[in-house]
């Protein structure tokens, strides 16, 4: 189906004729795989436009999707007849301010760039786990969990005032910009609209498009720049930045494990705490396949059960000397143990430079040796995600010792978020793109989750979006599927936001 010219004519008289395109090439570059193709792409470069776009997509009946930076699989165009919003136009850092910790950004501004000129000023920011190369904008990422989560939290609560262009072309001020045109508020005065823009996870593309937001940001003990010497992955900082310190602990069992994780919350000293297994710690540092290789079977010969890394950020001699004392009491207590490629000065700083600025989640995630899945994880208790992974990892094993799942090394994946607020867990599992019995092995593994997180209570994952996974919690849920369906209608009569990635209604 092509846009009919009235249409691509009406939207090229928004954002100029350099500025959208149909060109097949063009638009097979924003496909994803066997997935429709959007009918024609925009590259708007302000709100204004944004909203001249979506409203015409109203009159005209054609859906609309935007993305930020890109990466996520889920921007694609879902369906026939839809248009999407590229919105690499929009891309500055409208504001930092040091006093009230806070951070504004349009969509295009990547957390690699928000987090160097923070740590300029003495601050840092959350960054979602998938890596600093994706949007500095809490809303696009899916759950917007991370490396520093634990000292930094999360999307949903980093999340301040913001802009949002409606699915049906209002302009919406969200917080203290609504009532003040200030940013440092994503609430009051007045009702708040938080609970609307995003739930557990963002709406995925469903819900309009945000074109500014505000987030807060942190304290950043560190240096004001990473001096680095080295060739990728191998960047180090030329030294390790003083009171840092980096370790991987391996426990016995994932109880002594979780059991140590609490004790790390509860006395805060976590600058990074994620619950990495050998696997992903061996690609994190590897050059190629056979290092990689190697790399995992000595950190798994090393580790003796599961882990997480720990990186801990020193803000005087006598802090740092205090946090070690932490750590170290809490490795006797639930016999700990160092995994010493890590700690090696050879190895650490590089280490570090890579989980702090968060650049190899690509390298941890896919690779020639097997692609990683977070199959099934939530954002919840602590406690109750670690038991959520717990009782879906029989399945993982099983299907690793038919040969359908590559071993990873350890289970499960666990993260603290907030000092242990909250926590992350996640059902890692690993597996060959090329083997075709491996392919039927994350279904699997999804549908029994699923059912585990069902039975046990254990919340709504991070996985549910999209009408059938709503559909199957909902009902057991409060019926929170028919609320967010009346959400969607109320803000989207004309159904223009595209949302086969959200939730849709039918009448
Ligand atoms: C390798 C890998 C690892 C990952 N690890 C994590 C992880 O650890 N933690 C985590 O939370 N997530 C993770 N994810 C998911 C991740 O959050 C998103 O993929 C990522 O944040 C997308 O960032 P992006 O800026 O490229 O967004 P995009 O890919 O551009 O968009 C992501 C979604 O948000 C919508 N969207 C984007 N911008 C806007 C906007 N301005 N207005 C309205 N809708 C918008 C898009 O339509 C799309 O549905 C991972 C993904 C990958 C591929």
């Amino acid at each position: 189906m092509t846009l009919k010219r009235e249409i691509y004519k009406a939207l090229e008289d928004v954002v100029g004729p350099e500025n959208i395109s149909e060109a097949p090439l063009i638009l097979g570059s924003y496909a994803q795989r066997t997935r429709p193709r959007f009918e024609a792409v925009t590259l708007p470069q302000n709100t204004g436009e944004v909203q001249a776009i979506v409203r015409l997509c109203n009159r005209f009946k054609v859906q609309f999707k935007a993305s930020s930076s890109g990466w996520g699989a889920y921007g694609d165009a879902g369906g026939p007849g839809v248009v999407k919003l590229d919105l690499r136009r929009m891309n500055r850092i409208l504001e930092i301010n040091e006093k009230n910790m806070y951070a504004v950004v349009e969509p295009y501004v990547i957390y690699a760039q928000l987090q160097a000129e923070l740590m300029k000023r003495g601050l840092n920011c959350n960054i979602t786990g998938a890596g600093s190369n994706c949007s500095a904008l809490p809303l696009a990422a899916h759950q917007g969990i991370g490396h520093l989560s634990v000292s930094g939290s999360y999307g949903e609560r980093n999340q301040l005032a913001l802009e949002w262009v409606t699915p049906d072309g209002e302009i919406v001020r969200l917080g203290s910009l609504g009532s003040l045109g200030q940013w440092w508020c994503g609430d009051g005065p007045g009702p708040s609209l938080r609970g609307i823009i995003r739930g557990n996870v963002m709406p995925l593309g469903g819900l309009g498009v945000y074109t500014k937001a505000a987030q807060k940001v942190y304290h950043w003990p560190g240096p004001s720049t990473f001096a680095i010497e080295g060739v990728s992955p191998h960047y180090n900082p030329s030294q390790i930045p003083p009171g840092f310190m980096i370790r991987y602990v391996s426990f016995p069992s994932s109880d002594k494990l979780s059991q140590a994780a609490h004790k790390v919350g509860a006395s805060e000293i976590g600058f990074i705490l994620m619950g990495f297994n050998p696997a992903m710690m061996a690609s994190n540092m590897a050059t190629n396949n056979n290092e990689d290789r190697a790399y995992f079977k000595q950190f798994t010969d090393l580790v003796q059960g599961p882990g997480f890394l720990i990186i801990m950020a020193g803000n005087s001699p006598s802090d740092t000397e205090y946090k070690k004392k932490v750590l170290q009491q809490i490795m006797d207590e639930y016999s700990g143990k160092s995994l010493e490629p890590v700690e090696d000065p050879k190895n650490a700083g590089g280490f570090m430079w890579r989980f702090i600025r968060v650049t190899s989640s690509i390298r941890e995630v896919a690779r020639a040796s097997g692609i990683f899945a977070g199959q099934v994880g939530g954002t919840d208790v602590f406690y109750l995600m670690h038991q959520y992974i717990l009782r879906s990892s029989p399945l993982k094993e099983r299907l690793i010792n038919e040969g359908r799942l590559l071993a990873d090394g350890t289970d499960p994946f666990v993260q603290l978020v907030e000092h242990g607020h909250a926590g992350h867990g996640e059902l890692l599992i690993r597996f060959n793109k090329q083997d075709p019995e491996a392919m039927k092995a994350p279904a699997e593994v999804g549908m029994f989750a699923n059912k585990t997180a069902i039975e046990g209570h254990f919340g709504v994952p991070g996985h549910v979006w999209g009408d059938a996974a709503h559909d199957q919690y909902g009902p057991h849920t409060s019926n929170y599927h028919l609320w967010l369906r009346k959400i969607k209608k109320t803000y989207d009569p004309n159904a223009a936001s595209e949302a086969t990635n959200y939730i849709t209604v039918n009448d």
